[in-house]
């Protein structure tokens, strides 16, 4: 971007805590305005204290919205906020995700649902509302939280597999949509990364992890939040379309 044109606005779901904060955080370091998200308005002090902390830190602008992204009227007012407040869409980064883990044969239409109509359905809204102002911008970026489990499936997280392999299937669906007005669409699939959602983990279970991870540690959230400051920017232009595993090797 060159100093005459004005500066990038993003819009990270699920940006109060874990890997969309950081993500949020080092897009703002990236020079952008940011718009913060939270499931609801009982998380939404969170996003409020990062949008402070992104404005002191990086003499940025944010905003926090509370939105559910799995209700679609929600996620339009989250798309609305960020040209409200910046006129424009530039970045998308689909981050909100939750687990409902279970053995396929025990698992309840109820925890199945849920994660797909977050995971993947909230993804699909976020996507349809912010393509059509990136459309009319000629240039957008969006980039989709999918996981390793998604690429590769795990005993237990059927619900889950299923929705971050759908967020596969729509990213490279959207990338084929999207080329010819400068809009890439990439797919982020991280391995085991220390968050909130990994801490439920036993210790038994984090050191069988990291036995099958070549790097032999857990990701940090920036180590996500690293390629997807670099898929955001202007020099990954000619990449779209991909799933890019951030995994210390474990999938190898
Ligand atoms: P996390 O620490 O559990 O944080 C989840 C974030 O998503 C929170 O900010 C939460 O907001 C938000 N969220 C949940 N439901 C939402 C909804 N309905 N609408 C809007 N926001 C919602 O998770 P994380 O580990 O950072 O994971 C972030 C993403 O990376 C997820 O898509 C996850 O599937 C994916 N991922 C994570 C790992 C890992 O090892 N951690 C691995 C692969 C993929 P509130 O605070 O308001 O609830």
């Amino acid at each position: 971007m060159t100093e005459t044109q004005e500066r990038r606005a993003a819009v990270v779901t699920g940006s109060t805590r874990g890997i969309g904060r950081e993500i949020a955080r080092e897009l703002a370091a990236a020079g952008m305005n940011v718009v913060v998200n939270s499931s609801s308005e009982k998380s939404l002090p969170a996003a409020e204290a990062l949008a402070a902390e992104i404005a002191g830190q990086f003499g940025m602008e944010a905003v926090a919205v509370a939105a559910n992204v799995a209700d679609e009227a929600e996620t339009g007012a989250l798309i609305a906020a960020a040209t409200d407040a910046f006129g424009r869409v530039d970045v998308l980064v689909n981050n909100a995700g939750i687990t409902r883990d279970g053995l396929a044969a025990r698992m309840s239409d109820e925890d199945f649902d849920a994660v797909i109509d977050i995971n993947l359905k909230g993804t699909f809204h976020c996507c349809r509302a912010a393509a059509k102002v990136m459309m009319k911008q000629r240039w957008g970026r969006i980039i989709n939280m999918s996981s390793v489990v998604g690429v590769y499936g795990n005993a237990g997280q059927v619900n889950y597999a299923a929705s971050k392999a759908g967020v596969i299937g729509m990213t490279k669906t959207l990338a084929k949509e999207l080329a010819r007005r400068n809009i890439t669409a990439n797919a982020v699939a991280p391995g085991f990364i220390a968050t909130d959602m990994t801490d439920a983990l036993s210790e038994a279970q984090k050191e069988a992890i990291v036995g099958r991870i070549g790097s032999g540690r857990l990701g940090e959230p920036a180590d996500i939040a690293h390629l997807v400051r670099f898929l955001a920017s202007d020099e990954a232009s000619y990449i779209t379309g991909q799933v890019i595993c951030v995994d210390g090797g474990m999938s190898l």
